[in-house]
């Protein structure tokens, strides 16, 4: 395939945006080479600058469930943006999103919009603490919950692609509170609790990882984590960035049946565009500003174009009885294939898979946590990407990141890129 376009596009912004890029992982510095510059998208599919057509397996990493320029999603943004496009005023809108929403997620009253799954997480966090009155944290190694302070310590996705897991510029004030556990050993969280009594405000978990690959919870971790916390008074708070309205309807809450204490949004709560959530039971989110003394605020929070985007996106999952079954029974085939191949050629491998979320790593072990993760081969994998690109499948440039299945994909888009695994294979 030829980049040329997109490898000048790529020195122009070099010049004027740090990196060329307006968030680190796009870079493909973890990969090597210069990153594509995406023209448009339709269904399952990207189209480069350069005129290539490539199979998405990111999807705006996430938010594409049901494909790039989803009909009734366009439809309403284009019907909202001519009636005026941010008023800084309530709108009926607002209230239509957060009744779907709190009808499809388990155990939650309200709902608070915000832009991004970064701002939901500090949210909640922030929300946690004035909650409990108490100030640590615990979140896991290799999970993501955005940028913000408290999250940037031995941080998932492309803090570790870029092996800056702890950013300078995070104060030691601030990462003092914030307590490092090991995802699915729910013995190093007792410690942990143990360790500092009655100080703990919250563990924050991506239900299943998407950060690291794919690492889903084994053995109960989470209905254990969900008793610990309630038996030391702690707030369990679901970063269902990822996972929300993509695993099930209620996100992983349903799935694995457990209640969190507060849930996380992103990018699929808004059908793509810049929007994040966190929602709760009322006697937490009661606390919240201007009902309770914990404040949190946005001008552009619960934008029209947002909410109008967002609503039609879940109103399609909610009234699609299939969808998540379909979007399984795809990744399952997608698992299959792929294991098929890499085991003829020999390619000693891992894959993890929950619902529509799957990741390949290179190596032989179980990967459970942040550690194995690590111990995937980068080389091979550098080899995998650049590979199945050329081929005209886009995964994502880095192994510490999850590939996301779209129901827009086809059973020949699955073979074709099945196909293009094998021949990569050959010459890993
Ligand atoms: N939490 C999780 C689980 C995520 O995957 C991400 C982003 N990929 C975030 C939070 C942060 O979201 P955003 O990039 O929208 O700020």
């Amino acid at each position: 395939m030829n980049y040329t376009r997109s490898s000048a596009l790529f020195a122009q912004a070099e010049k004027v945006i740090p990196g060329g890029v307006n968030s680190p992982v796009r870079a493909f510095k973890g990969v090597g080479g210069t990153p594509i510059f995406v023209k448009e998208a339709k269904g399952a599919y990207l189209y480069d600058e350069d005129g290539n057509r490539l199979i998405d397996y990111i999807n705006s990493w996430g938010p594409m469930i049901l494909g790039h320029a989803y009909k009734p999603v366009v439809d309403a943004v284009v019907e909202k943006a001519k009636k005026g496009t941010s008023f800084g005023m309530p709108t009926e809108i607002e209230t239509q999103i957060a009744e779907l929403a709190v009808s499809m997620v388990p155990n939650i009253d309200k709902i608070r919009f915000v832009n991004s799954g970064t701002e939901a997480c500090m949210s909640a966090v922030r929300l946690a603490r004035g909650f409990t009155k108490k100030d640590k944290i615990i979140k896991f190694a290799g999970c993501y919950h955005g940028h913000s302070d408290s999250f940037l310590i031995q941080a998932g996705s492309g803090a570790s692609t870029f092996g800056t897991p702890n950013s300078p510029g995070v104060t030691q004030g601030t990462a003092k509170d914030t307590l490092l556990a090991v995802y699915n050993d729910i013995e190093n969280v007792n410690q942990l609790i143990d360790a500092n009594k009655n100080e703990i405000a919250c563990v924050i978990i991506e239900p299943v990882a998407g950060n690291m690959g794919c690492v889903p919870p084994q053995n109960d971790f989470l209905a254990k984590l969900r008793l610990l916390c309630t038996e030391h008074n702690i707030l369990l708070i679901f970063d269902e960035v990822m996972t929300g309205f993509r695993l099930a309807k209620g996100g992983a809450q349903e799935l694995y049946n457990i209640n969190a204490d507060i849930v996380c949004f992103g990018k699929v709560i808004g059908g793509g565009l810049p929007v994040g959530a966190f929602a709760a039971r009322n006697e937490i989110m009661n606390e919240l500003a201007p009902l309770g003394p914990v404040y949190q605020a946005g001008t552009l929070s619960g934008n029209p174009l947002a909410m109008a985007a967002g609503l039609a996106m879940i109103t399609e999952l909610n009234n699609d009885a299939e969808v998540f079954n379909r979007l399984a029974e795809k990744t399952e085939y997608l698992h299959k294939g792929i294991t098929n191949v890499l085991n003829e050629n020999k390619v000693v491998h891992t894959i993890n898979r929950v619902g529509s979320m799957i990741s390949v790593h290179f190596d032989a072990a179980p990967v459970v946590d942040f550690k194995t993760a690590a111990k995937g081969n980068n080389e091979t994998f550098k080899k995998f990407f650049h590979g199945l690109l050329n081929q005209g499948v886009y995964i994502a440039p880095s192994a510490f990141e999850t590939w996301f299945i779209t129901d827009a994909l086809s059973f020949d888009d699955l073979d074709f890129t099945i196909d293009a695994v094998r021949k990569v294979s050959k010459t890993l």
